[in-house]
């Protein structure tokens, strides 16, 4: 049995940030614009300070202007409104990201909402969601942006494919099945509800877990030289490490899924740098429109 391709979604995602940085500097020398992109963090949750941290370093080595606003836990609907109105407000900031999830005091939803769709670089704002339905060009969420690009590096031409995703969440399942449809697939997504869930993934030529529960989806899932794309990320313990400590994992069984699908991300490695470089690339995207530059004219 041959093993699977292993996605390198880190080397890819290097390559990637590459670009945004060429792009950057051609934005500063021949335009004099700096993009800039504000993260707004509430409280000190440590998985969120990481994310955030990693957001603005990428951010600034890439030569755009990173904005972090970090607020107590305790911070009040009205306090982060008028947060996000200024952000919308400020020539300097491109694109906002207010880091999730929020507070239960916080409305999530009307803080979204708020955002200034040209500026919502995760794609979340409801105007986004619609253009991506109807094949406007809004921002696309980051996560399912990324699962896209190394699909389109892997694959090619995705016509007539079938393509599974399982969860139907607003950040990752529903908008990455726009997006392959987009790419005349397919497309199937299944959730906590559906029949035959081994059945329906053996169908598929793309799988894509977005789940969130360890390694659930096992080899015999998995059709013969599938392409399998894992966005969960799961810590589990892990005993063999010490005592205490843990281990990241995907929504699949890892080693089982290598003896038959075709190619596969790992876990960590694998979507996860790609959501952060497409933040960045949809950072420099949000600036140019709001600028009237044309982006494909700045890499030549
Ligand atoms: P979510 O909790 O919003 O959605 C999970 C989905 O899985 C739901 O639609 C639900 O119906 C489905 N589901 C739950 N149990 C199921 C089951 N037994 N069988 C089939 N479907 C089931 O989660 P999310 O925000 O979409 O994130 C999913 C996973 O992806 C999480 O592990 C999250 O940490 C990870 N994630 C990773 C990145 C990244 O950058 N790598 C980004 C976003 C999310």
């Amino acid at each position: 049995m041959t093993q699977a391709k292993i996605i390198d979604g880190k080397a890819f995602a290097a390559e990637l940030r590459a670009g945004v940085a060429a792009d950057v500097a051609v934005l500063k020398e021949k335009h004099d614009l700096t993009p800039g992109l504000a993260v707004v963090l509430l409280g000190d949750d440590p998985a969120s300070q990481i994310y955030v941290r990693n957001k603005g370093k990428q951010t600034l080595e890439t030569g755009m202007r990173s904005f972090a606003h970090h607020l107590p836990e305790s911070t009040s609907q009205a306090e982060l409104l008028a947060l996000v109105e200024s952000l919308n407000r400020d020539g300097e900031v491109h694109g906002i990201l207010v880091q999730l999830p929020l507070p239960e005091q916080i409305d999530e939803a009307a803080i979204i909402d708020a955002i200034d769709p040209a500026k919502d670089v995760d794609g979340f704002h409801v105007i986004n969601s619609g253009l991506l339905a109807t094949g406007g060009a809004g921002l696309v969420p980051c996560t399912p942006l990324g699962c896209m690009l190394m699909l389109r590096h892997e694959l090619g031409d995705m016509s007539g494919k079938k393509a599974l995703i399982i969860g139907r969440s607003n950040i990752v399942g529903k908008p990455l099945a726009q997006l392959l449809l987009n790419e005349n697939c397919t497309v199937t997504i299944a959730h906590s509800r559906t029949g035959d869930l081994a059945a329906e993934s053996r169908a598929a030529d793309i799988l894509v877990a977005a789940v969130g529960r360890a390694e659930m989806v096992r080899g015999d899932w998995i059709k013969p030289g599938a392409t399998v794309i894992d966005v969960g990320i799961n810590r589990i313990p892990a005993p063999e490490k010490g005592e205490g400590k843990t281990r990241l994992v995907g929504d699949v069984n890892f080693a089982e899924a290598c003896e038959v699908a075709g190619a596969i991300t790992p876990v960590p490695g694998g979507v996860g740098p790609m959501t952060i470089v497409c933040l960045l690339r949809n950072t420099v995207t949000a600036c140019c429109r709001q600028a009237g530059i044309d982006e494909a004219a700045l890499h030549g």
